[in-house]
């Protein structure tokens, strides 16, 4: 029941907007929130004033509910900016009049205001400044005026008036802490889906050249630490500018494509792949010795050069590739050194015919 209740406030909050990645940091959650809280507050009111009956505070709630819910209509139905300004607008509205024509100032019931303010500073953007001025400049003024009039309530027993105290209390304390808790947990999934998309190669989905230079320096100092062996690759894709040419480059991306794909599966789940330009990759093998590495990548060149790669047209193009390797040694003192031998077996695979493996000439024994 309870994650029902979850579920249901959760579809609530995203009335009206898909937002999956978060990058919409949330006011369009913060303006609904606040609809739901402001909504449950007046059907509270609304149960209290029943008896005995009150008919101002039962009326004003009423009228409140019915304009709210306009408000998370115009949400849903995309007139995210009346929304916006409906909310405050109500609040201060229903906030002022009661406290004005019913609880009077000693009931703490404009301490509800706060909402307002918040409200503004978290929901209008920088370009609506003049909004978010002029709301928080008038909630400020009803709140002096509700405190500084020492209005008396007209009915509230001393019984209700500390219900009413606490009540608001509470609902300022969670009013608070929710939105600042969305807003928190907002900030944080957008921030990841922005690290994801900093960190992956559009086109074929694999980690990019940043990524994947951030994990060779890291995978290079445990190697160092741990004194263990890694060894780097470098795979680049034969002939591949004749596959754009005679299939064109629409082509050539689907095979980039297709042949990363292959790559992440082929690879052990310890080792790390990304592009690193063009139709090359490097492939990283932590914990491992070269005779080790170099069957992984002769099982990886094996399975691309029987790969079947089929355009849509039906088109099925051929593709290779080749792939030096080097360890790591102790003489190499940066990470880079590891690729730029790897680089020189790449060439050597490349000299020798393409469609092969080799090992940098500098650790051909092996290490
Ligand atoms: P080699 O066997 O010596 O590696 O020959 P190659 O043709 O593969 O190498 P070359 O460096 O001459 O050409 C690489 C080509 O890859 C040229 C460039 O247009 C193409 N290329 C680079 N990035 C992309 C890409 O993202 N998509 C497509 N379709 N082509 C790309
Ligand atoms: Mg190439
Ligand atoms: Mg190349």
């Amino acid at each position: 029941m309870f994650s029902s209740i979850k579920k249901t406030t959760q579809k609530l909050i995203n009335l009206g907007f898909q937002d999956d990645h978060a990058n919409d940091v949330n006011q369009k959650h913060v303006v609904n929130f606040s609809y739901l809280v402001f909504c449950f507050g007046c059907f509270l009111l609304m149960a209290m004033s029943l008896i005995p009956f009150i008919p101002i505070v039962f009326f004003v709630s009423f009228i409140c509910i019915c304009l709210a819910f306009i408000g998370l209509r115009c949400n849903y139905l995309g007139h995210y900016a009346r929304a916006q300004l409906l909310m405050p607008i109500l609040k201060m509205a229903q906030v002022t009049l009661l406290t004005l024509f019913y609880f009077g100032s000693e009931s703490g019931f404009h301490f509800l205001l706060l909402h307002v303010i918040a409200y503004s500073f978290i929901v209008f953007r920088a370009d609506q400044g003049f909004t978010k001025g002029i709301i928080v400049g008038v909630s400020s003024l009803l709140f002096l005026m509700c405190a500084f009039l020492s209005l008396k309530g007209v009915y509230l027993t001393e019984s209700k008036q500390n219900l009413l105290l606490v009540s608001v209390f509470f609902f300022i304390a969670i009013y608070f802490s929710v939105v600042i808790n969305l807003v928190m947990s907002r900030l944080k999934s957008a921030n990841q889906y922005l690290r994801v998309l900093a960190e992956k190669d559009e086109l074929t989905g694999l980690s990019n050249r940043r990524k994947v230079l951030a994990d060779a320096v890291n995978i290079f100092a445990d190697s160092v630490i741990n004194r263990e062996s890694c060894v780097f690759a470098i795979v680049d894709l034969d002939h591949f500018k004749k596959i754009n040419d005679t299939y064109g480059h629409e082509a050539g991306d689907f095979v980039l494509t297709k042949v990363a794909g292959k790559m992440q599966s082929v690879i052990r789940p310890i080792d790390k792949v990304g592009r690193y330009g063009g139709e090359e990759f490097i492939i990283l093998m932590p914990k491992t010795r070269l005779p080790q590495a170099e069957l992984v990548m002769e099982h990886l060149r094996q399975t691309i050069a029987s790969l079947v790669i089929e355009t849509d047209k039906g088109i099925i193009i051929p593709v290779t590739i080749s792939i030096g390797l080097a360890p790591i040694s102790p003489e190499v003192t940066r990470y880079e050194e590891i690729l730029a031998a790897a680089d020189k077996g790449l060439y050597a695979a490349k000299r020798n015919g393409r469609n092969r493996v080799a090992v940098s000439p500098d650790f051909q024994d092996g290490n």
